[in-house]
């Protein structure tokens, strides 16, 4: 068993390691796109839960999971987790932290549904500041949208809340 969880961890260490085709600056287990990885009969089994429905990235995903997976001397097979739908809830704070770091706006923390009726603040990643306003609804993926900060000026990215 302790062989078993040994290999385990090592499977998960190769597929978390992946970083997401859109954002590069966060891994696939930053976002909470990779749920778990399991050995059943000698194959690692990972649990991958697609983002945006129709997202293009999520192919990509999956393939890069199955490549690290593969170097890493596993037989891999991916397991598409439709249910619970993914939110960006998921997001870890680290994930969040690098986000921010990076220059992007991580989703208000359990935005969710409710930022379909109400505009939910968005700080700038660079000053903080809340006084932002929305240039677009698309940035750079379909996935972001392109907010600017009034306080210190720059353009930014928001991650959006699903
Ligand atoms: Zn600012």
């Amino acid at each position: 068993m302790a062989v078993l969880a040994l290999q385990e961890a090592r499977a998960w260490a190769a597929a978390a390691a992946v970083p997401d085709p859109e954002v590069p600056c966060v891994t696939v287990a930053d976002l909470g796109i990779l749920r778990w990885v399991r050995l059943q009969d000698g194959v690692a089994v990972a649990g991958v839960s697609p983002t945006y429905s129709g997202c293009p990235a999520v192919l990509a995903i999956e393939l890069a999971i199955d490549a690290a997976l593969r170097e890493a001397g596993f037989e891999p097979r991916i397991e598409r987790l439709l249910s619970p739908p993914w939110t960006t809830d998921w997001i870890t704070q680290e994930g969040r932290e690098k986000l921010r770091a990076y220059g992007i706006a991580p989703p208000v923390a359990g935005g969710g549904k409710a930022s379909l009726f109400q505009v939910a603040e968005v700080a700038c990643p660079r000053c903080g500041s809340g006084d932002t306003e929305r240039l677009s609804e698309f940035g750079s993926t379909a996935c972001k949208a392109q907010y600017r900060c009034c306080a210190c000026r720059e353009p930014f990215d928001y991650f959006k809340c699903i």
